[in-house]
């Protein structure tokens, strides 16, 4: 047999099938009443809209369009609604700032392809977005712990005398500024400001990782970070330093497959010769589907995933205050799909999740993962986006009385 292993690049060496993941596939039997996924609930899809437009794009005149090779940047009309959009949060920006990508997932990877050199660090917190550390990891960088409220002098120095003893320079700052995956925590405005006066202290660009951000159920929405770097340069967004990344999979549906980077125009005309080379372009077809339902469904269609979401998150969090014991602490998301549970110290979120599969039957994502440094053992992240009320009662249920069992052994 060949020795594939022997074949493979060194970046290869970092694509490992998580045990988590693997264990996370079990979670499926119907028996297990299950907070791990992460998706969104199928019955908010809007399938007959979107059907009604590819009957209408397959039907009419823009048939052949629909079917044909389309341009890298991606469906103008859509990269204009999109430019609507970005005004309405405080990015005044032009087609040419925006680039479609194959879900925000694809963008991450190309992100990472222009930026990461093997040995040059990212900036990510810990926890981060688990699927950003996978697009990252085929780059080969370094991680090194963003702390957004960190002394700016300090902080700036550290981060870069780490990132030179790694044999690199740090590039960029990773962060999900609302409702973050895994946590559901927001990063406040004053934060927001003092993460732009590191990467300016440090001369590295961020990402911005939007994909909940039309989520948000209460609270004061606070601007993303690049409408506050375009603020700091007068209204242009070519002097700013930040990458928003946006995505459709939450609002319409993920398997549409579309999201979109904005920025300043020199870095989207390199992510356009990345994605030429990647693959061509997004789906012709889903783009002008998209571009076709967005204009007469998308606030009714947000308004709609908020209310169902904000009732399930609410009855999470008063069912969380019921069943868990004392000494478990969890984050109050304004938005998104997550909660984030801290389990007291010493305990392992794999085991108790190994246990759970033997005993209770309730599934969580074990936080360890989304730590680059492997910390975080005590921790777990529950999902409510498509959790019934009788099954987040029943669940946590559940959950509180596996974790004062797994207490009361010691484990
Ligand atoms: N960023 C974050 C924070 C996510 O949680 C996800 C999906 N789980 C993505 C990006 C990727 O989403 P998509 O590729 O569907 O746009």
């Amino acid at each position: 047999m060949l020795n594939w292993e022997g074949l493979l690049a060194s970046r290869a060496a970092r694509m490992k099938t998580s045990e988590i993941r693997e264990l996370l596939k079990l979670l499926e039997r119907p028996d297990i009443i299950s907070f791990a996924g992460g998706i969104p609930d199928p019955a908010l899809f809007p399938a007959e809209k979107v059907s009604d437009a590819y009957a209408k794009i397959l039907t009419g005149p823009a048939a052949t369009a629909g079917l044909q090779y389309s341009v890298s940047e991606g469906y103008r009309p859509l990269r204009e609604w999109l430019v609507g959009e970005m005004g309405k949060i405080g990015v005044p920006c032009t087609v040419d700032n925006i680039l479609i990508v194959s879900g925000s997932q694809q963008g991450l990877d190309y992100l990472g392809k222009i930026f990461l050199s093997p040995g040059d660090t990212a900036l990510v917190t810990w926890p981060t977005y688990l699927g950003a550390l996978q697009a990252f990891n085929a780059y080969e960088p370094a991680y090194d712990r963003l702390t957004p409220m960190g002394n700016r002098a300090p902080e700036s120095y550290r981060v870069q005398a780490e990132a030179a003893a790694e044999g690199g320079q740090v590039k960029f700052a990773y962060v999900t500024a609302d409702f973050s995956n895994p946590t559901g925590d927001t990063l406040s405005g004053p934060a927001r400001n003092q993460l732009l006066d590191l990467a300016e202290a440090l001369d590295i660009a961020i990402i911005e990782d939007a994909a909940y951000q039309a989520l948000r159920y209460d609270g004061e929405s606070v601007p993303p970070i690049l409408a506050l770097d375009v603020a700091r340069h007068g209204g242009d967004i070519e002097k700013t330093r930040t990458v928003y990344s946006g995505s459709f999979s939450k609002t319409l549906a993920p398997g549409l497959r579309i999201g979109y980077l904005v920025a300043a125009q020199p870095l989207i005309r390199k992510l356009v010769l990345v994605k030429q080379a990647a693959d061509l372009h997004s789906s012709t077809l889903n783009q002008m589907a998209i571009a076709e339902v967005v204009p007469d469904i998308f606030e009714a269609q947000v308004a709609r995933i908020r209310e169902t979401y904000r009732q399930r998150r609410d009855l999470l969090l008063a069912a969380l205050s019921r069943s868990m014991p004392e000494g478990v602490s969890w984050t109050r998301p304004e938005g998104g799909m997550f909660v984030w549970v801290t389990l007291p110290e010493g305990m392992d979120g794999a085991r108790l999740l190994a246990r759970s599969l033997e005993t209770e039957k309730v599934a969580f994502v074990p936080g360890q993962a989304f730590h680059a440094d492997g910390s975080g053992a005590n921790t777990l992240r529950l999902s409510f986006s498509c959790a019934s009320p009788a099954m987040i009662e029943e669940g946590m249920a559940r959950l509180g009385r596996l974790i004062r069992e797994a207490l009361a052994d010691g484990a």
